[in-house]
């Protein structure tokens, strides 16, 4: 048993352990509380910590969870064992709503977003009739099983908290999977989780509506327990407060959610005694105490609290233990000699600058074509033009045979072509397995439910023998369970080669590997270049070291200003004046 599995099965243990010690009841009622926050900072946690995501409005969520069970209990006698559901229901219809309307625009329109859907739900809680106004409801049942009550002290205290922990599991279960490692990219920007098949507006609504689901759960325990509703608990106070709890206790760290969420209930009670005291009238000032807190966390310890505590645990080294995992199906490759990609007039018009002016050219299956030109020649553009990043103005691509021109790039990445980055693009805090796995995306199918059980193994075993696999064929074997981030640049450029082969392509391209290589990396990564060759791979090499590319490609793409200079063998082009005066005259 590792160390994370003990530390679980010592933490379920003292649930009801604590139950048992003769705590005063208001140090229970203190934990239920606790229980209650870190629900929904638990949710945070995914949305902002590890999604990157920001949101105002939890709060609101757990008003939706609260008050759906308050007026259905009430008003139509109906079970709270059912009303959860209810208040599921009714919070994914409202989260899928703002998330749709939202998550497609980029930088501050979620978080504006959910400040405007927090403020609106609070009005209009504290507004409607039929919801009290702002007394709210009031006589609500506690939780029972049959005559047994269980909405009140230790049993509350053992049911809130086998939810949390319940929650808390499926989390990092969630986050060590295929779909995890999706939502782990979303922070790196759009453009490498697109190119590895991964539609990030899905993943951005779905750790949205996760969010909110564990907020309305909050909610419904939340109503029972304290037998009354009413809007303040649900306002923006509340939601900046949820915030909080997120950021103190440890952006990204499950467990943080936990120890913020018990450190700013204990503080706010404490503040909400002391302050009115020392300043003499009485007022909300422990909200001044939590902004500057949090400004200092920020500053100081941006990876919150539990960061801390992680460091002294290094995460445990993943066992390998898929040798006798099934290989994962492989698409049909094209024979030697098929055309793989055939570029055709393709333009890009950035204003009135024309990038990419009609360039075509064809690349035949085994070939390393290599596209050199001198700086801002339009190669970068050519190539996202090719891979679906950027729109054409005008031209055609086809990919084996079949007209992508107008694909997204996770639809032509799906097709087999995969690609790397002139700037290094992965997901530092994940081993080197785990980032090449994401390259694997495309060739899984288990979701986020399957995960978050657990059931998602044999699975997770072919992903990660596929990704070990591919590692080993261009000889990074001995770095699987490097922190990615920790790697030097040649190792970084390798994993992101094996990170593209692990979509079993068709055709690869290449924007610069070797920038930032010292001579035996690049001598290395020539190699490699080879040995793909070799084993029937298709290439498009965009390269500034002319000696890589003289050395390794059979045709040669030169571009200039956006055009098409020439093209011809290596050798050609070597001889060719009208190159030489390109070079000479901009880069000399
Ligand atoms: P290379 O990769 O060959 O160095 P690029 O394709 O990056 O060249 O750039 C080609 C030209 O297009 C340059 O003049 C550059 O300034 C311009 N360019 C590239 N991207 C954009 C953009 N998003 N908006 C406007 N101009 C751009
Ligand atoms: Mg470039």
């Amino acid at each position: 048993m590792n160390k994370s599995k003990l530390a679980l099965l010592l933490l379920a243990a003292a649930v009801p352990v604590t139950a048992l010690l003769p705590l005063p009841d208001f140090w229970i009622a203190q934990l239920n509380y606790i229980g209650l926050y870190a629900l929904v900072s638990l949710g945070l946690v995914l949305l902002t910590g590890v999604g990157g995501l920001t949101s105002f409005g939890q709060a609101a969520f757990v008003g939706i969870g609260a008050y759906t069970t308050a007026w259905l209990t009430l008003n139509l006698g109906m079970s709270p064992w059912l009303t959860v559901f209810v208040g599921l229901g009714l919070t994914a219809l409202s989260a899928l709503v703002v998330g749709f309307i939202t998550l497609r625009m980029s930088g501050h329109y979620l978080p504006l977003a959910t400040i405007a859907w927090g403020l609106a739900l609070y009005y209009l809680m504290g507004n409607l009739d039929a919801l009290g106004k702002y007394d709210g409801l009031l006589g609500l049942k506690s939780l029972s099983i049959g005559s047994l009550d269980i909405g009140q002290g230790r049993w509350f205290f053992v049911l809130t908290w086998a939810i949390v922990l319940a929650g808390a599991v499926a989390l990092l279960n969630l986050l060590d999977s295929r779909p995890g490692r999706a939502i782990r990219s979303l922070k790196t920007g759009s453009q490498m989780a697109e190119a590895m098949g991964i539609s990030t507006f899905r993943y951005k609504v779905t750790i949205f509506l996760i969010a909110a689901l564990f907020a309305s759960v909050a909610g419904w325990l939340l109503a029972h327990f304290q037998r009354t509703v009413n809007p303040s608990a649900f306002g923006l106070k509340m939601g900046i407060e949820y915030l909080f709890m997120t950021v103190v206790g440890g952006v990204g760290y499950v467990w943080g959610a936990i120890v913020g969420a018990g450190l700013i209930k204990l503080l706010d009670d404490y503040l909400q005694v002391a302050l009115p005291a020392l300043i003499g009238t009485s007022g909300s000032y422990e909200v001044i105490v939590f902004g500057v807190a949090m400004v200092l966390v920020l500053k100081y310890l941006p990876d919150g609290l539990w960061s801390v505590v992680a460091s002294k645990f290094p995460r445990p080294q993943r066992v390998v233990d898929w040798h006798g995992a099934d290989d994962l199906p492989t698409r049909s490759k094209p024979a030697t000699g098929d055309l793989v990609l055939q570029v055709d007039k393709i333009r890009k018009q950035f204003g009135g600058l024309t990038a990419v002016n009609d360039i075509s050219f064809e690349i035949a299956a085994g070939q390393i074509v290599g596209l050199i030109g001198p700086n801002g020649a339009g190669k970068s553009t050519t190539f996202n033009l090719i891979t679906g990043v950027l729109g054409k103005t005008s031209g055609q691509v086809k990919f084996r045979g079949e007209e992508i021109t107008a694909l997204a790039s996770r639809d032509i990445s799906r097709k087999g072509m995969a690609r790397t980055f002139q700037h290094v693009k992965m997901i530092p805090d994940m081993t080197v397995l785990e980032n090449v796995a994401l390259g694997a995306y495309t060739r899984g199918h288990k979701g986020v439910l399957a995960s978050m059980l657990r059931i998602n193994h044999a699975e997770e075993q072919r992903l990660m023998k596929e990704a070990q696999r591919q590692l080993e064929r261009i000889g990074m074997g001995a770095y699987l369970h490097e922190q990615a981030g920790n790697l030097a640049m040649g190792p970084q450029r390798l994993m992101e080669i094996a990170r593209a082969l692990c979509c079993d392509p068709a055709l690869l391209l290449l924007d610069e590997p070797a920038a930032g290589l010292r001579h035996k990396e690049k001598q290395a990564l020539a190699q490699v270049l080879r040995q793909l060759q070799g084993e029937g791979m298709s290439i498009l090499l965009v390269e500034h070291d002319m000696d890589l590319v003289m050395d390794v490609c059979d045709h040669l793409v030169v571009m200039e200003f956006g055009t098409l200079l020439t093209r011809g063998t290596p050798a050609e082009i070597q001889a060719s004046p009208a190159v030489r005066a390109a070079y000479l005259g901009t880069e000399h």
